[in-house]
């Protein structure tokens, strides 16, 4: 039965279990660990394993990039270790299988690392080109990035409201997306901040996916996030640098919905860890066959109406940190935050699992990763 971990530690744990199903088919998978400073006991954990003959296909699985979204990514991960491992071909493919990229968010339920850095908007090559780059964010910070302690739900929801209602007309919906979704370099304590410099955690991924993917001739790269698109479908989220259409994807795959990341599908993302890979691969590994795609496991839902409740979602969370909140507004804004990456309807659960089941068997069935 699938079931969503009840915190960090006890998602460790399965991961932990994981490795020695593992190694019945792998006898040489290992698990490693990368700590991340403090006291809090965090560390990026995965498993490694080399093909038992020959390096031809690698398989990279990731979980977790944003923090909270760990816990579906979690609860899909056993479902691959339960139904698709034992059909892999262990003489020709290799494994890294990521627990946590972000396990301090993980651990606090957030997207965001420590310092408040979105990691999928960190994956940048120069960030001194960045500052400035998403003016229209600036335009929205009356609505991004209220300056009090957040109290009155009601009151606030209604403000919100209001707000997006009036910034919506002058600037319409692709723009607010583009805006608020992209990433941001300039405001280190506001909403999709893109960071000032890499992450402990992104030089870590860069390092492992690195060194991990030479000497493969093929590469294939799933990444589990949560919280986008509509509320009982999952969505592929394609790489703007692939060179499949969505509608090829579709096909190739035998899946129902592909999304590009771009302004019309989806939104643009600046210092996206797959785009990253993308770029590596073809200046590096120009002979490498590779596929890399999110797996998006909508949650409120696709209409401007979950929308706006996305980014309210958001937007309280971060005002919550970063000025506090009332009691009652604390509770509210941390059951409509876990309710946005993690729902807790158990039908979403069991058809996560259904489309999650449909793309893994697809995706590897198709690039050739089956016995
Ligand atoms: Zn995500």
């Amino acid at each position: 039965m699938i079931t969503i971990p009840a915190s960090y530690k006890e998602s460790q744990q399965r991961f932990h279990n994981d490795l020695t199903v593992i190694q019945t088919y792998w006898p040489a998978a290992r698990m490693n660990s990368h700590f991340l400073p403090g006291e809090e006991d965090l560390s990026i954990d995965w498993i490694s394993a080399d093909p038992i003959q020959a390096k031809e296909r690698l398989l990279i699985l990731t979980t977790g990039e944003h923090g909270i979204e760990g816990y579906v990514g979690s609860a899909m991960l056993q479902v691959f270790v339960e139904e698709f491992l034992p059909r892999l071909d262990p003489k020709r493919t290799g494994l890294l299988i990521i627990h946590a990229i972000n396990p301090w968010g993980m651990k606090h339920h957030r997207r965001v690392n420590a310092n408040n850095v979105d990691l999928n908007r960190n994956f940048v090559d120069d960030f001194n080109t960045l500052p400035g780059l998403n003016p229209d964010y600036t335009l929205l910070s009356p609505l991004l990035e209220p300056k009090h302690p957040l109290q009155g739900v009601f009151g606030e929801k209604v403000f919100f409201l209001a707000r997006t209602a009036s910034m919506l007309l002058r600037y319409g919906v692709v723009r607010m997306r583009e805006a608020t979704l992209r990433g941001q370099y300039d405001n280190p304590h506001g909403v999709y901040f893109g960071g000032r410099g890499l992450q402990e955690e992104t030089i870590f991924m860069k390092d492992l996916i690195h060194k991990t993917l030479t000497n493969y001739g093929h590469l294939l790269h799933l990444d589990l996030h949560s919280g986008y698109g509509p509320r009982m479908q999952m969505s592929l989220v394609n790489s703007p640098l692939e060179k499949m259409s969505a509608r090829e994807t579709q096909d190739k795959y035998d899946v129902p919905r592909v999304m590009e990341a771009n302004p019309n599908d989806f939104y643009s993302i600046q210092g996206d860890m797959i785009d990253w890979e993308y770029l590596l691969v073809k200046n590096e590994f120009p002979q490498m066959h590779h596929f890399a795609t999110t797996f998006e496991f909508g949650t409120f839902g696709d209409s401007l109406l979950a929308a706006i409740r996305s980014l309210r979602s958001i937007v309280f969370r971060n005002q919550t940190d970063q000025f506090g909140a009332s009691p009652s507004a604390l509770k509210w804004i941390d059951r409509e935050y876990e309710e946005h990456y993690c729902p807790s309807e158990s039908g979403w659960l069991l058809k996560g699992k259904a489309d999650a089941c449909l793309a893994f068997n697809g995706i590897l069935k198709a690039e050739g990763y089956f016995k």
